[in-house]
């Protein structure tokens, strides 16, 4: 498919409206409920995208149950041709990126060249994680006996609940079943309420690969009805949950009360430190495309700028300079480089942020308006909003506001910029600016944050250890190795010959 806006608006006109089901043991089935409800599209909300199951507990035992006899065979399929499925799995989404992307962006709201950089994204995390599947090495000790061996090995750990948010929808889902199938676990996947559609697609694809029925399903309905059921089946033995921290805690309690694993990625309120460079420009580019891809609603995004007193003035200047060359519209748009907000919700949370910085006595530099004119209206749109003179107690910035809010705090000095840095309960990813190594160095230690970018912005890569410290996260950290601190159990034993 060519993505120009009219491709787009005909593929949707096309594919809108449809009803879907659920993925259970390897068959679509209608939730038991018998409803389903909308998902509308952020771009135009008056455009139903589909009808999805509003699924119940009833639906949940099903998929778990399934989950849980597939469990039996697929732990026991030998790791290389476990990863050879997920390697087919991978080649197939790169066979139906464009589509796939168009989903995603149809549904989610993101511009369809950073949909197409999360599928991307997702094939190369397959792909990494698919080798997972046969470098689940154990060790040998020495033994207090002559004749004894002692090992210890990695054995899958069961049902696994994934749960998932909104705002990247391919990836996130794709990030804990690729790893849960590659050490031999099954899975049972609850996707947002607001993105169920890209979820339909990769259980299409999983399922083309090869993945047999019940090792992956799908059951879509809303947190309280499915995932609370879900986190709590006797028979799911570990939950891997992104999403926010209030419902990600409570989540941890529940399982805490089985003593289920968890793997929690959760909240950020994310610093960009802003010390010296050589090109403002650069530092303000970098800030500006941490903040506002995904118009904010990353996890990750930079959404407090700390500067030295004696760079801000320059810094806010370029900052502003380079968003006001972003074009805030629809998704499919290719001029467009922010698309709409996820849902009114969003757009009514960021909007109450934006006046509780005015309130608070904050600056409200650039931007900040919602967008109503003409075919506008119809969308969440906002232009996204640069507060200056904001302290480090202000509700703007300590709150996660998970939309494209940017606040500037200046700071007299490296050690300032490090206290109101860690001045927040969350400590996701963090970055610097500055060619002083030392500074950079000190930096790097003391932050509070799982993930630190010197002179870059907050983006991760595909291989890499994903994961926060304080509130924005928990447990083992996605992608890559320490996944199986999460996905297997460890078993010791002894043998004597
Ligand atoms: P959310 O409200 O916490 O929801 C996340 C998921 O949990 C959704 O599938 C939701 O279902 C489900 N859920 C809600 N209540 C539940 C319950 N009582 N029991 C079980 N499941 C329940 O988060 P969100 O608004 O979708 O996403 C935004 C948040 O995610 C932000 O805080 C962001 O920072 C965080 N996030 C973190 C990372 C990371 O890697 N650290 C990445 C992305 C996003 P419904 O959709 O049906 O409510």
């Amino acid at each position: 498919m060519e993505a120009t806006t009219n491709t787009f608006l005909s593929w949707l006109e096309k594919e809108q409206n449809k009803t879907y089901e659920n993925f259970i043991n390897g068959e679509w089935k209608s939730s038991l409920s018998g409803e389903t409800y909308p998902v509308s599209c952020p771009g135009k909300n008056n455009i139903v995208l589909g009808h999805f199951p509003y699924s119940t507990e009833e639906d949940v035992n099903l998929a778990v149950e399934a989950a849980h006899q597939a469990f039996q065979s697929w732990s026991q399929v030998p790791g290389p041709d476990r990863a050879a499925i997920l390697l087919k799995f991978a080649d197939l989404l790169q066979d139906h990126l464009e589509e796939l992307a168009f989903i995603l962006s149809a549904e989610q709201g993101k511009v369809l060249a950073e949909a197409r950089g999360e599928v991307g994204r997702a094939i190369k995390e397959t792909r990494n994680v698919a080798g997972d599947a046969i470098r689940i090495e154990g060790t040998t000790l020495p033994s207090e006996k002559s004749n004894v061996t002692a090992a210890v090995k990695h054995q899958p750990i069961g049902v696994v609940a994934a749960i998932a948010p909104w705002n990247f929808p391919v990836v996130t889902p794709i990030r804990k079943i690729v790893p849960a199938l590659a050490y031999g676990c099954t899975v049972v996947y609850k996707p947002a309420s607001e993105t169920p559609w890209t979820s339909i697609k990769i259980m299409e694809l999983l399922y083309k690969a090869g993945v047999p029925n019940g090792v992956v399903n799908l059951v879509s309905g809303s947190g309280s009805k499915v995932g609370n059921p879900l986190t709590n089946h006797p028979l799911v033995k570990g939950v891997s949950f992104t999403g926010s921290t209030g419902v990600g805690t409570r989540l941890n309690e529940m399982a805490a009360r089985r003593l289920v694993k968890t793997q929690l990625e959760l909240g950020g309120k994310n610093p960009a430190v802003v010390l010296d460079y050589e090109d403002v420009n650069v530092v303000a580019k970098e800030i500006v495309g941490a903040a506002f891809a995904c118009s904010g609603q990353r996890c990750t995004s930079i959404s407090r700028v700390i500067v030295l007193k004696e760079k801000a003035e320059e810094l806010v200047s370029a900052i502003k300079e380079q968003m006001n060359a972003l074009k805030v519209g629809p998704s499919w748009e290719p001029t467009s480089t922010i698309g709409p907000l996820v849902n009114k919700d969003q757009l009514e949370t960021t909007l109450n942020y934006i006046k509780i910085g005015k309130d608070e006595g904050a600056t409200l530099e650039l931007g900040g308006e919602v967008l109503s004119e003409g075919e506008m209206g119809e969308g969440n749109y906002v232009v996204p909003a640069l507060f200056t003179n904001v302290t480090p107690e202000m509700k703007i910035a300590k709150e996660e506001i998970f939309g494209p809010v940017l606040s500037v705090l200046e700071v007299e000095s490296f050690e300032d910029a490090l206290e109101v840095a860690n001045d927040v309960e969350y400590g996701l990813a963090a970055s610097i600016f500055t060619n002083n190594l030392s500074l950079a160095n000190r930096f790097v230690e003391a932050v509070e944050s799982g993930m630190v970018h010197v002179n870059h912005g907050t983006a991760s890569q595909a291989h890499v250890p994903f994961g926060g410290v304080k509130q924005s996260g928990y447990g083992a950290y996605s992608i890559g190795k320490t996944n199986k601190e999460f996905y297997t159990n460890v078993k010791v034993s002894y043998f004597q010959y």
